[in-house]
């Protein structure tokens, strides 16, 4: 299996050439056919698989396909939540890295910082956002950002939100999403609160575990 039969935009193909990527790691093989037709995933998956592109790659397909005929102001259509700001880090740079040949712009947000810079990059109009809970519902509270264009939603290392005790913040982020959306959840472990939480997000799914 090549990135090409995948059927990614030419762009995004250039770019993970550009990186050196030839093959697909098992779960993008899995789960970048069935993100690809828009259906909602569950992906228990540690990091170091190759989690990040697996759901990074199709997110960006999705926006550049729907941005080449659209004008005007960005809105944030796909949200990222992760549980560290390092984790919050990479993610940004791995969709800047495979996004470089699309005009589709990606910040990033975290607590334990000043907010100034992070609301000033959110002004200036973002498509992609990845964010820690505790900052995001800040920001999002103060009207620095809204879900309202929302149509791509990943929670990334559920588990280790739950350890960290972001449960009451993940319910509320949920809560706020617009209902027509694509869902995407992954986790290292599956105990039985991860499942329930999965449940509150994710629609009608399939699953894909590495
Ligand atoms: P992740 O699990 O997303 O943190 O990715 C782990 C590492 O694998 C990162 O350094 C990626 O750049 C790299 N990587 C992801 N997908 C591929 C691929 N298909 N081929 C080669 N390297 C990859």
């Amino acid at each position: 299996m090549t990135f090409k039969q995948l059927g990614l935009a030419d762009p995004i193909l250039k770019a993970l050439e550009e990186e050196g990527y030839e093959n697909p790691t098992p779960i993008q093989e899995q789960s970048i056919p069935i993100l690809l037709k828009g259906k909602d995933l569950l992906g228990v998956a540690q990091t170091g698989t190759g989690k990040t592109a697996a759901f990074g790659i199709p997110i960006l397909h999705h926006l550049y396909n729907e941005n080449a005929n659209q004008k005007g102001k960005r809105k944030i259509k796909a949200l990222v939540v992760t549980p560290t700001r390092e984790l919050a880090l990479q993610i940004e740079e791995s969709f800047k890295n495979y996004g470089r040949h699309t005009d589709l712009r990606t910040t990033v947000i975290f607590g334990g910082v000043k907010q100034t810079k992070q609301v000033a990059r959110l002004k200036q109009g973002v498509d992609i956002l990845v964010a820690t809970p505790g900052r995001l519902l800040d920001l999002l509270s103060q009207g620095h950002l809204t879900f309202r264009d929302l149509t791509h939603v990943v929670l990334d290392e559920a588990d280790q939100m739950l350890d960290m005790g972001f449960i009451h913040d993940i319910k509320k982020i949920i809560a706020k999403l617009p209902p027509k959306r694509q869902s995407l959840f992954f986790s290292a472990t599956m105990p039985k609160s991860i499942v329930e939480l999965s449940k509150k997000i994710l629609g009608e799914f399939e699953q894909v575990s590495i």
